[in-house]
């Protein structure tokens, strides 16, 4: 798809899978790129459940993860968020949040001016990423962005 002209949104997902199924980066690749013919991982950077952050799509690259908004922004997928019952939860690990919490503020130093926002804040028929990002930014101690 080419590089992005820019870059004003960060959005956070989820894989939607359950903690204890084996779901890592190349797991999501493969659903991307087989399921949906993607020609490539559709984030930026994936979490996975020990922590471990992967890069995607390179950061200048259109994404492929909001619908209407992949011009503008980045994605950042945390692998989880389902309970057993396939129903939206909020069980990602500390180092998860840990190493979400590093990168939303290494996008906020390379795009200051971006807002940041959970999947489901884009389109609201989405569940993603399964916890109130805005209520962990601020919980974090990033600053509250002016209203749009
Ligand atoms: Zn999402």
């Amino acid at each position: 798809m080419g590089k992005r002209k820019e870059t004003n949104t960060i959005v956070v997902h989820c894989s939607a899978s359950k903690p204890e199924q084996l779901v890592d980066f190349d797991t999501i690749k493969r659903w991307h790129m087989m399921e949906r013919a993607f020609i490539d991982i559709g984030y930026h950077w994936v979490i996975e459940r020990d922590g471990t952050v992967k890069q995607g799509r390179p950061i200048d690259d259109w994404g492929a993860h909001v619908k209407g908004h992949n011009h503008e922004s980045v994605g950042i997928c945390l692998v989880g968020g389902l309970d057993s019952d396939c129903k939206p939860q909020d069980n990602f690990t500390e180092k998860q949040k840990r190493m979400l919490k590093f990168l939303v503020a290494g996008c906020l130093n390379l795009w200051p001016e971006a807002k940041v926002v959970g999947h489901t804040h884009l389109d609201q028929e989405k569940a993603c990423p399964s916890f109130d990002v805005c209520a962990w930014l601020a919980q974090e101690g990033f600053v509250a962005e002016g209203e749009e």
